[in-house]
């Protein structure tokens, strides 16, 4: 009833839930009342939760934040929210995202942008963004509208809107989380995720999330551990590499003042600290963005106003149908990402561009394969800035592409990356530092993002 209350208060200007089911979340919070009173508590019996509105929901409007979807009610639920379901959570509603999940600062919400509760001024031009595509997510619990919030990631979109909003976020290893039932971005790369005040708090959310789909092709049949449990194990002894790649000219001090002290707690609590190199580093953010665009465009071609979508019928032929309902239900994000995904894809150009970004997303690949024969676990910046104001950026969509730079090699490699809140730059606005792992090694992932903490 609390957060419902806070949801009430503040919501309004936050618009961080775009769906807020106060009533199925009372009976939700009833049901479990009487199952712990039983005995039969699960391991989140109760925990209020907010959920991208990315992730299908039964019988719950999910949007992607696109007018596309405006009145999709999915028949089903994702197998992520299905298995915190089973696991005791109970749901609050639905939260705001960047279109499609396209975006880093929730501003191609179809449903308006949504405030970062850091923010001080009263005047939505110079408010705050919360980061994106994960906004709404970081947003409520960086606001305590929600304990935990369901996130996803494709390049960025749960490490640096946590980043922004003093949480802490983790993408797991591709195929940890089942995609089924998550509408589709960028498929290669998509990972779910949660976001929530701790490291801890992640890591118990992780694993009610996580576990092998039969229903996706991708998902790894391999065992979920206790991660809660490997966040106490300390640091001693770990090798954490320091990728020199990543100092980037121009990078402002506060951030790599925060690394050093990253570093230097790390060093403090017994690891050893490593220099290390990822050559093919700034090639990552072009390969991204021919690869994810390539991706989104073939996901999208199902919203056409028949298989799925908004139908926006004139007359005419099917092609008419077509272009009226994709013209109507996109924003310009989304139309930009399809043309360039079909650009990069077309017989012309597909060597070119798609090809070669896959040939040099192997070499980003290789050059973390070759680092975890000399380093445990990475700790690199999580953004280059602290988060920025709702008026800027916002024309060019190239210096919006840039703020991916130290997450995108995470999702093209497929690795685990954890946002860690670490400090404060000179406005007392929150920085986070990032974590990245082995595959499938979460755990070394938690243990030093708790040294962090
Ligand atoms: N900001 C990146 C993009 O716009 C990442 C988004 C994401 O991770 N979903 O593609």
């Amino acid at each position: 009833r609390s957060h419902l209350e806070a949801i009430e208060a503040l919501n309004p200007r936050l618009n961080a839930f775009l769906t807020v089911t106060a009533d199925a979340a009372m009976e939700a919070a009833k049901a479990s009342d009487a199952k712990r009173r039983r005995g039969e508590a699960g391991p989140i019996e109760g925990v209020p939760l907010a959920i991208k509105d990315l992730f299908c929901t039964a019988g719950v409007r999910t949007t992607a934040a696109s007018k596309i979807l405006g009145n999709f009610v999915p028949p089903y639920e994702s197998t992520v929210t299905a298995n915190l379901l089973r696991d005791g959570a109970v749901f609050l509603g639905k939260v705001n995202l960047d279109e499609f999940a396209m975006g880093s600062s929730n501003a191609t919400s179809a449903y308006g942008g949504v405030e970062n509760p850091w923010t001080r001024s009263n005047d939505p031009d110079t408010a705050l963004v919360p980061g994106g595509s994960s906004g709404g997510s970081a947003a409520a619990v960086a606001a305590r509208l929600a304990l935990g919030a369901t996130a996803t990631d494709t390049g960025g979109s749960i490490r640096q809107p946590a980043a922004f909003c003093g949480i802490a976020g983790i993408k797991p290893t591709y195929g940890r989380c089942s995609r089924w039932g998550t509408l589709a971005f960028a498929s290669s790369l998509d990972q779910a995720g949660p976001v929530a005040r701790t490291v801890e708090d992640c890591a118990i959310l992780l694993r009610s999330m996580s576990g092998f789909d039969p229903k996706d092709s991708t998902s790894a049949d391999i065992a979920v551990p206790d991660f809660a449990a490997a966040c106490a194990r300390g640091v001693k002894g770990l090798r954490i590499g320091v990728p020199r790649e990543y100092r980037l000219d121009g990078m402002p001090q506060e951030i790599e003042a925060l690394w050093q002290q990253g570093l230097d707690w790390l060093r403090q609590a017994g690891a050893e600290i490593v220099d290390i190199s990822l050559p093919h580093t700034k090639y990552a953010l072009p390969t991204y963005y021919i690869v994810a665009p390539a991706e989104a465009s073939s996901n999208l071609a199902r919203y056409d106003g028949v298989r799925y979508g908004e139908r926006v019928d004139a007359g005419g032929d099917l092609k008419d149908l077509y272009e009226r309902t994709r013209a109507a239900g996109f924003g310009a994000e989304v139309k930009r990402r399809i043309m360039i995904g079909t650009y990069v894809l077309s017989a012309g150009y597909y060597d070119a561009y798609y090809v070669k970004a896959q040939q040099v997303r192997a070499l980003i690949k290789r050059d973390f394969d070759e680092a975890w024969g000399k380093v445990d676990a990475i700790l690199t910046p999580a953004t280059p800035s602290a988060a920025f104001a709702a008026n800027e950026k916002q024309d060019d969509p190239v210096a919006m592409y840039l703020n991916d730079v130290f997450t995108v090699t995470a999702n093209l490699a497929g690795l685990p990356g954890l946002a860690v809140p670490a400090g404060l730059d000179a406005r007392g606005l929150p920085l986070g530092l990032q974590v990245i792992g082995k595959p499938f090694d979460e755990e070394t992932v938690f243990a030093v993002g708790t040294a962090i903490e």
